[in-house]
């Protein structure tokens, strides 16, 4: 009864310790940034020292023009648009909303100031300079920088995630001694709401055999997400299969209420959740471990998936777990919906969130809570 169970923060560690970050390739500025001195906005280039004097035009400088065909002389202007190379002798760009023209004449509404509105060469970053470290999470940003500086931007590619609910129970049309597949749907769902590239798989009985071929027939699937089976039931015989095609089990059971059996493997290259059949335990499982092994393969940051919240009323738990509590949730307000436990998916529909009530209960108060999408 006493034995010492894993710590969800604990688990989530071990599983972020055991899937190596895919980080992006170090980046460098391959020359200045900006290359030339740039207009940062659309207006006219101009000598700032030539005062508020008329100006006559040379012509107009768009981006990615050659910048060398004008040079501005005394009392000498060009229009110029945003991004386009300030050409030679103008020190300062003033913006259209800032002047007019008549014909080929430039009137200033007011002094210009030297260096306004010029992106300096070289002022965001150097030629050679690092800028980011290897290994970094990939962000969106992160692949524009990369095309940016001219390397091959790694265009962003989810993982694949299958699905596979267990039990011999599972049928389309159950009789009252069955039930019907809801934790397929439901993780599939949920694994689609997390940005997932996720597929239903067809679901497994309890056997050894259809599990093992089940593990060894994965294709391009590199998460393999199962609800049931992992239990100490005399049926559960998804650890022991595990155990035979030698994956290496991170943890088996943790210290969570509903979601004690929670298991999670590597076999070779692919994650295994293997998460509990009652489906409070299963969606809230998937809801905390799901994301983290998303972004450890797919090298993105990772997503905290905990709000500050507070619950409305003082909560019992009498068990050595912590317990995730389904509850509404109203501008930041907690209240408990009314479970019976982690087999209860009509109290989950009901929930906005899970509240985290500690070993012991606690009083009305803040506390952390997870979305329930
Ligand atoms: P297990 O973890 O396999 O012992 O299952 C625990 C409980 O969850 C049992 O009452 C199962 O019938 C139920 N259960 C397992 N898988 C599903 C599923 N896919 N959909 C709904 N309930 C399930
Ligand atoms: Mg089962």
């Amino acid at each position: 009864m006493n034995e010492p169970l894993l710590p969800l923060d604990e688990a989530l560690a071990m599983l972020r310790a055991a899937i190596p970050l895919k980080g992006l390739a170090r980046i460098t500025a391959d020359r200045d940034d900006p290359a030339l001195d740039r207009s940062a906005m659309d207006g006219a280039a101009l000598r700032s020292m030539d005062g508020i004097a008329p100006r006559t035009i040379l012509g107009t400088l768009f981006a990615g023009d050659d910048p060398s065909t004008f040079h501005i002389g005394p009392g000498e202007a060009v229009r110029i648009m945003t991004g386009a190379v300030v050409p030679g002798g103008a020190d300062a760009v003033v913006p259209v909303e800032e002047l007019r023209i008549e014909g080929n004449q430039l009137f200033l509404l007011r002094l210009p100031k030297l260096g306004e509105a010029i992106r300096v060469r070289g002022s965001q970053a150097k030629e050679g300079e690092a800028i980011l470290p290897e290994g970094s999470p990939s962000t969106a940003a992160r692949t524009g920088l990369a095309a940016q500086v001219g390397l091959n931007p790694e265009l962003f590619r989810r993982v694949q995630v299958g699905i596979a609910s267990t039990g011999d129970e599972l049928v389309g049309t159950p009789l009252p001694h069955q039930i019907r597949d809801s934790n397929g749907p439901m993780l599939t769902a949920l694994a689609h709401r997390l940005g997932a590239d996720a597929q239903k798989l067809p679901s497994l009985p309890d056997d050894p055999e259809s599990l093992l071929d089940r593990f060894s027939n994965l294709g391009d699937i590199r998460v393999l997400i199962t609800s049931g089976g992992v239990s100490m039931g005399e049926k559960d015989y998804l650890p022991m299969v595990l155990k035979e095609l030698g994956a290496n089990i991170l943890f088996h059971k943790i210290r969570l209420k509903p979601g004690k059996p929670m298991l999670a493997a590597l076999l070779g290259d692919r994650v295994i959740l293997g998460l509990p059949g009652n489906p409070q335990s299963a969606y809230l499982n998937a809801l905390l471990f799901l994301p983290l092994v998303l972004s450890r393969l797919e090298g993105c940051p990772e997503p905290d998936p905990w709000h500050r919240g507070f619950l409305t009323e003082a909560v019992k738990n009498r068990g050595e777990r912590p317990l995730l509590l389904p509850c509404t949730l109203q501008e930041g307000r907690l209240t408990p919906v009314r479970s019976k436990g982690s087999g209860d998916l009509i109290a989950l529909a009901k929930a906005d969130a899970c509240a985290w009530i500690p070993e012991g209960g606690m009083e009305a108060g803040e506390t952390r809570y997870i979305q329930v999408i």
